[in-house]
């Protein structure tokens, strides 16, 4: 009869510990780290008494090493302009699902509804307008639209 098992993770099969008999995951660090993730994940969602040792941890922590943050952002400069460049998508995808919403009688959307390109937006905008003045779309909405768009254009939106 073979003991071999296959892991969850990699697929491979391995042989469990004889310290471990009960051994589901196999002994490669990448599977392992995997386990130890997964489990302190489902601990976090199912276990209030674990989540508050592990904010209590993390609060220890911050509190011990104060300026941690301030140097490593200093140490790689490239982390800085990397969260701003994601900031600038955040701030591009809300501004582009506010057309959206002010615009709810216009065609011209993609499938989806959703718009996430310049592109998109300025057809999307160019439909709208040309509903004209029976459209659920007031003046209003339309040129707070424009004004959204524009100030997206000048933020150095090249999609
Ligand atoms: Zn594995």
């Amino acid at each position: 009869m073979s003991k071999f098992r296959r892991c969850p993770y990699c697929q491979d099969s391995f042989l469990p510990s004889i310290y471990r008999p009960q051994q589901v995951v196999c002994s490669q660090p990448e599977c392992q780290g995997r386990r130890r993730a997964d489990y302190h994940r489902k601990k976090l969602a199912t276990d209030p008494e674990y989540r508050q040792v592990v904010r209590e941890s993390q609060k220890q922590w911050w509190d011990e090493h104060p300026q941690y943050q301030k140097q490593r952002r200093q140490a790689n400069p490239k982390l800085v302009e990397n969260n701003r460049q994601r900031q600038r998508q955040r701030d591009k995808a809300r501004l582009l699902q506010r057309l959206v919403r002010n615009n709810p009688s216009a065609g011209g959307r993609p499938s989806d509804g959703r718009i996430r390109t310049c592109a998109e937006a300025k057809l999307f905008l160019s439909r709208s307008r040309s509903l004209g003045p029976n459209s659920q779309t007031s003046e209003a909405e339309r040129f707070r639209s424009h004004c959204a768009l524009r100030t997206m254009m000048q933020k150095g939106c090249r999609t």
